[in-house]
């Protein structure tokens, strides 16, 4: 850790009086003096390169759109001669370098060029910072201790923070595998329904994880299965594997089952909440109460909540709970998890994994992290600080849980390694990385926390300063037990907080 001491500027900024003033004039925040006058690396790849060898990303979407500048996304306006000749004439541009500006499209503009909507040049070094950075830095007044590197690249867009799928070898079925898990990088799979066989009517089951009495509703069918598809779910007892066998249904219609979950979600947002809180901490507890309370007021708190929720629909396995059992009953051997729990057959509990990651978590986290940008290209960083704060608190804890539950299946499958999905690990570890980055780097969310006084210089919501009363008590009371394990509560969240940020390094 010793290493990131030469790449940042001395913590000293909030020791030095003229802090307070300097913040006080944080609404006219400018750009322009952030850059320290040190010689720095670039943060994104420092970053990449301490959390377990993953791959680099750059900061642009999938989605180009995302990164043009709004001059680019102007409708062309079309002539009457035009719509009539049925030939569509494409104003293009000439670029001035391209090979330039291709190779910036794949590394993404420097943090910033972005915030002055300015091509992003290599300077001497294609490797350190950018033209305008080393350029900016000889002309610039120095505050020092702000914690930024001279030239960043905040690469938030391809951040990840779930599970994308099984890995091959405990998935029950190949069907819907498109890519194999990498070093570094997660299995793809895509949702799929199983084909209907026989005569035999639609079957309806309950499903619960049994974090509310409520109940998920799925239309099932009877399918033939392919080789490969798995029938049954494996168990250990006294070192040897046992099967509880589980008959050939499938979801075979993808939407219905998709409109029922989303219906599910909908309803049962707040007591999944609510249960996963129960044993929580005091600091996540008021901080989930407090993002519940004012989330129709916060648009990005409220799209962080519903992704969180859907993260716990691909983690706890669910049981069948209603009258309709598909022929199961409960194995009679009190060793077997299934002596109490009737499962859903395994390939189902994959589709569900599916259509969740694939039509709900993906598409809700692209949102997310497109609105993050935004947000972190404000000339007023501070302006929607709470909005801000909360929503990556959400998304590391679900980091937290989501590790917490690899651990459980580690256990659960009697496996002799330290996790399940590697690849998993590696991309939501890199993930939180770059969201506190971004947050500690661009935002500066830590200082409330650290400064009582910026109170009186901010103008705080009553829900701002209320909550900031609340946990900074809680905080100065913090034992550092969660400081180790990675799938502990706190371990990701309470560096939200933390004015001496440094990336963490997994040992894993
Ligand atoms: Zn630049
Ligand atoms: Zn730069």
């Amino acid at each position: 850790m010793d290493d990131f001491g030469a790449w940042f500027a001395p913590y000293d900024y909030f020791q030095q009086p003229d802090f307070l003033n300097d913040l006080q004039g944080i609404e006219n925040f400018q750009m322009d003096a952030f850059p320290l006058q040190i010689d720095v690396p670039e943060m994104a790849s420092s970053v990449e390169a301490t959390v377990c060898d993953t791959p680099t990303s750059s900061d642009s979407f999938p989605n180009s759109a995302i990164n043009d500048p709004p001059s680019n996304k102007r409708r062309q306006t079309s002539s009457p001669c035009e719509s009539e000749s049925l030939v569509r004439y494409r104003k293009t541009r000439k670029l001035r370098a391209p090979e330039q500006t291709a190779k910036v499209r794949e590394k993404g503009a420097c943090y910033l060029c972005q915030l002055k909507r300015k091509e992003c040049q290599d300077g001497v070094d294609p490797e350190g910072s950018c033209q305008r950075c080393l350029e900016h830095v000889r002309s610039i007044t120095i505050i020092p201790g702000l914690l930024r590197p001279v030239c960043w690249r905040p690469n938030i867009g391809y951040t990840e923070i779930f599970r994308r799928g099984p890995t091959i070898d405990f998935a029950p079925t190949l069907r819907g595998n498109c890519e194999d898990e990498g070093p570094g990088k997660q299995a793809v799979w895509k949702h799929f329904a199983t084909r209907r066989t026989g005569n035999e009517s639609t079957k309806s089951v309950e499903l619960s994880q049994n974090w509310t009495s409520n109940t998920l509703k799925i239309p099932l069918e009877r399918y033939q299965p392919k080789e490969g598809d798995k029938q049954h779910y494996a168990w250990f007892d006294n070192g040897g594997e046992q099967h509880y066998h589980t008959p050939p249904y499938g979801i075979a219609n993808l939407h219905v089952a998709r409109s029922s979950i989303e219906r599910f979600l909908e309803e049962k947002s707040a007591a999944y909440i609510e249960a996963h809180m129960r044993n929580a901490t005091e600091i996540t507890r008021e901080t989930f109460r407090v993002a519940q309370e004012n989330k129709h007021q916060l648009p990005l708190v409220e799209r962080a909540l519903k992704l969180w929720v859907c993260c716990r629909f691909i983690e706890e396995p669910w049981s069948i709970v209603g009258a309709e059992k598909l022929g199961m009953t409960t194995d009679a051997d009190p060793n077997c998890p299934y002596s109490d729990r009737i499962p859903v057959p395994p390939i189902v509990d994959l589709q569900i994994d599916l259509i969740v990651i694939n039509e709900l978590l993906k598409p809700e986290l692209k949102i997310i992290l497109k609105m993050m940008k935004t947000m972190l290209e404000s000339s007023k960083p501070w302006k929607d600080w709470l909005e801000i704060y909360l929503s990556y608190f959400i998304l590391l804890h679900n980091v937290e849980l989501t590790i917490a539950h690899d651990l459980w299946f580690v256990k659960r499958n009697n496996l002799k390694r330290r996790y399940s999905n590697k690849a998993l690990i590696d991309t939501i570890t890199q993930g939180a990385t770059t969201l506190l980055t971004c947050f500690h780097y661009a935002h500066q969310g830590y200082a409330p926390f650290s400064n009582p006084e910026l109170e009186n210089k901010q103008n705080w919501t009553n829900v701002e300063e209320g909550y900031l009363s609340t946990i900074r008590p809680l905080l100065n009371g913090l034992r550092g037990d969660h400081v180790n394990d990675p799938a502990k509560e706190l371990f990701w969240t309470s560096q939200l907080h933390k004015p001496d940020w440094r990336p963490v390094v997994l040992m894993c």
